[in-house]
């Protein structure tokens, strides 16, 4: 098939197609980016509320570099990544602080920025300002595999660059940021994973997948790493109204999130492993009481599953509050838990939580 000819076809699916998201009807730099963070290892369905929502809280640019990073983690809760949170937020104030609020206008500068990668910045150079510069994603990557019979394993970083070569080759210079739009929108659409659209499929007489009836095989794909599962023992101590929670350092998921005292084990906790914990056992001995222990709650994250129990404890001493607080944990009201960020697992416990 010629290059004009792909370009005119999937050019022509997309205009019928596309699905309508406010994304798409806007050049402001800002929103794209916010909803390019957003959407990354996220679906569009579950993105959407989000962008929504930040749009809403942070209209511009300064009003996101001037959010408390809690605020924004607030704003983030449920997304997952929370990296990206924290990235977006530094951006954002490294835009407004070092560059007077302005984005930058092209793909190169756009790369300098925290957090920006080729592909974001592909896509807001190309959507924002037009330039012909491909944004490979993995939807882009899995059409251009299957149109031109590419083997490069889509899991290995370093076979990126020969998508974008190849989709650089291909793309209309004077069309750039709808034709990056249309490959995203088909790879996502049409040309899925499983069970593509190959008999009503605008390009299926140029497509060496279709031709030879790979479509199961392309693109390649390494084998994902192993899920590692993690047993966390939440001890949930509480005094009247009130509850402990501490902040989560780095190095670990979850930064910045507030969850409550933390004992992981080998294994599934029970009541006596969990008092081998010196803090655990401290607040025992004090006259500490396990109010409940919860049924395990299961999180699947993308490389750990999480299997959680809530150990209910109530304090009697108010001195406890000092053996708590050398722990790294703070007495918070109920009122004050339920504005902090937390992991959605902390969240829904919550929800449950019946003695305070
Ligand atoms: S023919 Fe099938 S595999 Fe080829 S581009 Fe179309 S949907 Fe994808």
């Amino acid at each position: 098939m010629e290059n004009e000819d792909l370009i005119t076809k999937l050019l022509s699916w997309y205009h019928v197609f596309k699905r309508d998201l406010p994304w798409r009807k806007t050049s402001d730099p800002y929103e794209i980016w916010l909803s390019e963070i957003i959407l990354q290892q996220t679906r569009v369905a579950q993105g959407l509320p989000y962008f929504e929502r930040f749009i809403e809280a942070y209209p511009k640019i300064e009003d996101l570099a001037n959010a408390a990073q809690e605020d924004v983690l607030r704003h983030w809760q449920g997304l997952g990544y929370y990296s990206r949170a924290r990235n977006l937020h530094a951006c954002a104030q490294f835009i407004v602080q070092e560059l007077r609020g302005n984005f930058p206008k092209t793909y190169k500068e756009l790369l300098k920025l925290p957090g920006v990668g080729p592909y974001t910045a592909a896509a807001i150079a190309s959507f924002a300002y037009n330039e012909k510069v491909p944004a490979i994603d993995g939807n882009v990557m899995r059409v251009l595999s299957r149109l031109f019979g590419i083997r490069s394993d889509v899991k290995v970083p370093k076979n990126q660059r020969t998508y974008f070569e190849l989709g650089l080759s291909i793309m209309p210079a004077d069309r750039a940021g709808v034709f990056n739009q249309a490959m995203m929108e088909f790879g996502a659409l049409h040309c899925t994973p499983a069970n593509p659209g190959c008999r009503e499929c605008p390009v299926q007489s140029g497509c060496f997948a279709f031709e030879h009836n790979l479509q199961g095989e392309l693109p390649v794909r390494s084998k994902a790493k192993k899920v590692k599962n993690r047993y966390f023992n939440y001890i949930v101590f509480f005094q009247d109204e009130n509850l402990y929670l501490n902040a989560r350092g780095p190095n670990d998921i979850w930064q910045g999130l507030y969850d409550f005292y933390l004992v992981e084990t080998k294994e599934a906790g029970t009541p006596e492993l969990i008092e081998k914990d010196p803090v655990v056992r401290h607040v025992m001995n004090k006259g500490g009481i396990l109010e409940s222990v919860s049924a395990t709650r299961k999180h699947l994250l993308s490389h750990q599953r999480i299997q959680a129990t809530f150990f209910v404890i109530e304090l009697k001493e108010e001195h406890l509050s000092k053996t708590l607080f050398n722990a790294g944990l703070q007495e918070f009201s109920k009122e004050k838990v339920e504005k902090l960020p937390k992991p959605v697992l902390i969240d829904n416990f919550l929800k449950d939580l019946t003695v305070c």
